[in-house]
């Protein structure tokens, strides 16, 4: 039987109107909008889409955003300058820096800048630290990595006493999916790219994640019948039927796997609606705690 769809566009679109509900309560409550700010730096068109897009879900969400928007050329001071902005506007509750930043910049001394309790992107470098130590809790979590865990909950499998292989171990995805599983009592095995025998080290796993970034890379073959099978990788492949000259794949062969696998995400209409939604989701939180406080 071949396996079932994690239709992460569902479950993204039943979080946000639960989100757009919550975030009306809200600005009733304290007479302005769950406020977002992010920080753009450079004119990367991949950046600027995100941006765009995150501002028309918040748009749609009932949240307020706003945007600080950069030159390439800007120093570290001014980068910085831009997170302290709004870590003392009383009106944005959440933080986000778009990465990558330009490599003159110093990225960590940039994250650092945000006030743990803006952090809603869960990036901050202590943030990630306490994902990873045993009885800290972070202030927020990453938003992919999030997204990843809420679709393996989807599912209705257990995810404690689980064999976990996540491939990538990059800062923003592949590290705290990692930490988000064995602090869900996985057993987890992080691959990358000197991992020898992939296939081998995927075939043991009950719930693989993919965030690698390499199209179509993992095959049906490789993976254990009826594995939890969650791909994050967004690749652009050239494609002359479609209109745009090209369609979105994602890091896993997808009909080979769907044949093995017991559970499956698709690219597009998996991992990425979540993204956004997780970071909705935290900066409504964010705005809550700060009317208790
Ligand atoms: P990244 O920073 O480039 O990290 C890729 C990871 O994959 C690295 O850890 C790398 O290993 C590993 N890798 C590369 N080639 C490999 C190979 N042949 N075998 C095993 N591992 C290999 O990428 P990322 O930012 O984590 O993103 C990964 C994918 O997720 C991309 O397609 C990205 O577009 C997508 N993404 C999607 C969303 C979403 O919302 N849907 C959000 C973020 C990212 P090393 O560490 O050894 O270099």
């Amino acid at each position: 039987m071949p396996a079932r769809i994690i239709d992460g566009r569902s479950v993204a679109q039943r979080i946000q109107s639960e989100i757009k509900s919550a975030a009306r309560d809200f600005t009733a409550q304290a007479g302005a909008a769950p406020g977002l700010g992010v920080v753009l730096v450079g004119d990367d068109p991949a950046s600027a889409m995100y941006v765009r897009m995150k501002r028309r879900a918040c748009e749609r969400a009932g949240l307020r955003s706003e945007a600080r928007i950069l030159p390439a050329a800007s120093s570290q001071a001014e980068v910085e300058c831009a997170v302290r902005g709004f870590n003392a506007d009383a009106n944005i509750h959440g933080i986000l820096v778009q990465l990558p930043l330009p490599d003159h910049i110093d990225e960590e001394a940039a994250l650092n800048e945000i006030s743990l309790p803006k952090d809603v992107d869960g990036i901050h470098p202590l943030n990630i630290g306490r994902l990873g130590m045993r009885g800290r809790e972070p202030t927020f979590t990453p938003a992919t990595p999030t997204g990843v865990m809420l679709l393996i909950e989807e599912t209705g499998e257990t995810i404690e006493g689980k064999r976990a292989v996540v491939i990538g171990r990059s800062n923003i995805v592949g590290l705290p999916v990692a930490l988000m599983l064995a602090n869900a009592n996985a057993t987890v095995t992080i691959c990358h790219s000197r991992t020898r025998d992939l296939p081998g080290a995927v075939k043991g796993a009950d719930i693989v994640v993919a965030a690698v970034g390499r199209a179509e890379y993992v095959k049906g073959d490789w993976l254990k019948a009826g594995a939890i099978v969650i791909d994050v990788g967004s690749n652009s492949l050239p494609d002359p039927d479609s209109e745009k000259g090209y369609r979105y794949v994602g890091d896993i062969e997808f009909e080979s796997a769907r044949a093995v696998a017991g559970y499956i995400t698709k690219v597009p209409g998996g991992v990425g609606p979540m993204t956004i939604t997780m970071l909705l989701s935290n900066t409504l939180k964010a705005a809550r705690r700060s009317l208790n406080e």
